[in-house]
């Protein structure tokens, strides 16, 4: 049993022991195994009894239903289906969850509370704006907030994630290019840039160009500044970068993409570091996308969805997608679509609008503005300032605490911003970063980032964000020093990890390539379902 230096209580030795017996259910004690909707649905059960519709042929996609074959289940049925596969899922009201990149931060519960007023809850986008003036306003100020916290001239309220919200930076872009008759074909993008700024690049029709990353990790300016021409549209470059670290020389980097006559965009994924203490317009960007769902703490991922507004600098800011919404003098907040953009142009970007289109059908998420506005007021500026020193105190002390036995490449040139990064140097041989990361689902946590950024080996990336506490990081860090030392040991053991998940190891591709998704117990006629033991055959 490893030393708990923290003094938190280990689990009992009991609950170690892989050599309890299976059980004929599959179930472990009160953690309940689920079969497929498939195999305990059928077509004719239901939650709810419906009316004899009398005589028509119910049809679906031209078939009758029972040839479908759609599994139904009883109200209770359906909630206990559910219910259990919840507990067989981690998420950040569990545990810490430390992926690095993307700022799975805490949601608070007052979030929730004000999005499911029925004024915010039940609106459509299709009611008459006299109706929803409560929700534009909310739009309004988020804009405000948003257009404050970044020193950045406009905003783009529609994208819907952050990847979204770089296609449509990058579409300004293009546009302002187009707009003077200078289309370029080049955009640049460092390596310590996030996948999605070389992808975004090549969507919209560019030839994507690394920037190599010098010694402390940071953009090589010269590099940068040697590439720099006439075809060049832009760089992406992600600020804080993918290794955590600020890149002090955004404001030389900024003007020597100008003076070359291109765009600066910058991926603000990681603002959650940064947010009211450094103001991007101040660093020269043309365009950032914010992720509500990281830095303003609404849901991410399953939870979701995601918004990704996107500030925008004098340069872009009449390029924005429609729609988007001003407030005229008598207090009315309109929503501004194509036929009457001309009418406002004057008044909010001091020059004729030139939109380069729609990013999508409405005005974006109203459910995640909701929250994001409850998250900035309830936090105020200072409460925002707090946050982002948090995050970056949190992500400074797993690497101070840390760095003696795990190998952190980027330690030497000064902290961190809110994520650490460590490499598998040191590891014995055949033990990986991946066995190392289901070490620690073993231990109850789930994993950082793997593998990313590529400019670090076996690159573990490590993000606490600030709500997590000096005990929890306490815990975290003992579960993830026990597991380094195994990894360092050469403790073959971990090559079989996750020993105590509800799945073992699987063969990662087979699950890809063959999916076994069916589940060994018998069905309760008896007859089985095996098709293999494990998803994967693992
Ligand atoms: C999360 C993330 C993105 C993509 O944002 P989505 O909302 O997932 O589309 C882009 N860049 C960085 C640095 C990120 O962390």
């Amino acid at each position: 049993m490893a030393e708990n230096p923290s003094g938190w209580a280990p689990k009992s030795p009991a609950n170690m022991d892989n050599d309890a017996p299976e059980t004929v259910t599959g179930n472990k004690a009160l953690m309940l195994e689920e079969r497929l909707l498939f195999e305990i649905g059928h077509h004719l059960k239901s939650g709810v009894d419906i009316d004899d519709v009398g005589d028509v042929t119910p049809r679906i996609g031209g078939l009758a239903r029972d040839r479908v074959d759609l599994p139904g289940l009883t109200e209770p049925e359906t909630v206990r289906h559910y219910t259990r596969l919840s507990r067989q899922n981690y998420g950040i009201d569990l545990g810490v969850f430390p992926l690095g990149s993307c700022t799975m931060k805490h949601n608070p519960r007052l979030n929730e509370k004000i999005a499911r007023l029925p004024g915010f809850a039940d609106v459509h986008p299709l009611q008459p704006v006299e109706t929803v003036q409560g929700a534009l306003e909310c739009i309004n100020e988020l804009a405000h907030w948003l257009i404050i916290l970044t020193g950045m001239h406009g905003v783009a309220m529609t994208p819907k994630a952050g990847a979204h919200g770089e296609l449509c930076g990058i579409l300004c872009i293009r546009a302002a290019l187009e707009a003077r008759g200078d289309p370029r074909e080049v955009v640049l993008v460092p390596e310590s840039a996030h996948g999605t700024n070389p992808a975004t690049a090549a969507f919209a029709g560019y030839r994507v160009e690394n920037i190599p990353a010098n010694a402390a990790g940071r953009v090589d300016l010269e590099a940068l500044r040697a590439r720099l021409g006439p075809d060049v549209a832009g760089v992406m470059i992600t600020n804080p970068n993918t290794c955590g670290l600020f890149e002090p020389d955004m404001k030389k980097i900024s003007d020597a993409v100008h003076e070359a006559g291109g765009y600066v965009y910058c991926d603000g994924a990681n603002f959650n570091a940064i947010v009211g203490r450094v103001r991007p317009g101040d660093l020269g960007i043309d365009a950032m996308h914010l992720n509500l769902h990281k830095t303003f703490s609404t849901p991410h991922g399953g939870g979701g969805p995601g918004s990704g507004p996107v500030v925008l600098s004098e340069a872009l800011s009449r390029f924005a997608p429609l729609p988007y919404t001003a407030r005229t003098e008598d207090g009315f907040v309109h929503l501004i679509e194509e036929e009457d953009a001309e009418a406002f142009e004057t008044q909010h970007f001091g020059g004729p609008l030139d939109s380069f289109g729609r990013m999508t059908a409405f005005h974006g998420q109203m459910g995640m503005f909701t929250r994001a506005l409850t998250y900035m007021k309830s936090h105020g500026a200072d409460g925002l300032k707090q946050v982002s020193e948090d995050a970056v105190l949190n992500a400074n002390y797993i690497l101070r605490r840390m760095e003696d036995l795990l190998d952190a490449p980027f330690a030497h040139s000064g902290p961190c911003m809110h994520e650490a990064i460590f490499s598998d140097k040191g590891f014995a041989d055949g033990i990986s970063t991946l066995d190392l990361a289901k070490g620690l689902i073993d231990e109850g946590y789930h994993p950082m980032t793997m593998y990313f950024p590529l400019v670090v080996h076996g690159a573990m990336l490590v993000e606490p964000t600030e709500t997590e506490s000096r005990d929890g990081l306490d815990q975290f860090i003992d579960a993830f020093r026990h597991v380094v030392e195994r990894a360092k040991g050469g403790d073959e053991s971990l090559k079989g990890a996750p020993y105590h998940a509800p799945r073992a190891r699987l063969d990662e591709t087979m699950a890809a390539r063959k999916p076994v998704l069916a589940h060994k117990t018998p069905a309760p006629d008896g007859s089985s379902t095996g098709l293999g033991a494990r998803y994967g055959g693992g």
